[in-house]
């Protein structure tokens, strides 16, 4: 959603509150694409607190899919984010480039709501994802979720004949 600020940006003192929906339906960034499971509309209030800056507050969340670190299955994760941004107004896109704000969310008096969001909730990124604390991840060597039962994998064939036959049929499936 974009939001024009130029009625704001002109009324010294003048406060809005409203909240937003958030249209975005994936995160994506050089971890991977997310898709999002779930939203609340972020609650923003912008303030004109003088001189053409405005004070851009705000919260919300998403509920996204982020894979288990171990058994990669997918986890429903809430990421809850806080917005506190200042916006000078005054300043041209040219210049904020040059300043190195990162607020490519605003360009000319358009506020974009959704990259705004996606902005705070990478900021929020949680560091470790695990579907349960003692998940017991996949078998390095067949691959299965070990949260489903054990694979056998882990036990070496006692029985030397057991061996033998077990040769055969990795032999089978290198061919
Ligand atoms: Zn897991
Ligand atoms: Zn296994």
């Amino acid at each position: 959603m974009q939001i024009h600020l130029s009625d704001i940006t002109d009324s010294e003192g003048k406060i809005i509150q409203f909240g937003s929906e958030v249209e975005l339906d994936k995160i994506s960034f050089q971890m991977g694409e997310f898709p999002i499971l779930d939203r609340s509309p972020v609650e923003l209030r912008i303030a004109n607190t003088g001189n053409k800056v405005l004070e851009l507050t705000g919260k919300g969340s998403l509920t996204v899919g982020i894979p288990c670190d171990r058994c990669l299955e997918q986890v429903s994760v809430t990421i809850p984010y806080d917005i506190d941004r200042k916006l000078d107004m005054k300043q041209t896109d040219k210049e904020r480039v040059e300043n190195l704000d990162e607020n490519d969310y605003l360009t000319g008096m358009d506020l974009d709501v959704d990259r705004l969001v996606y902005l705070e909730v990478l900021m929020s990124w949680p560091l470790k994802v695990l579907c349960k604390e003692d998940c017991k991840g996949i078998c390095s060597r067949c691959g299965k979720n070990l949260n489903e039962g054990p694979c056998g994998c882990a036990e070496e064939p006692k029985d030397p004949r057991m061996a033998a036959i077990s040769d055969i049929f990795s032999k089978f499936k290198e061919v």
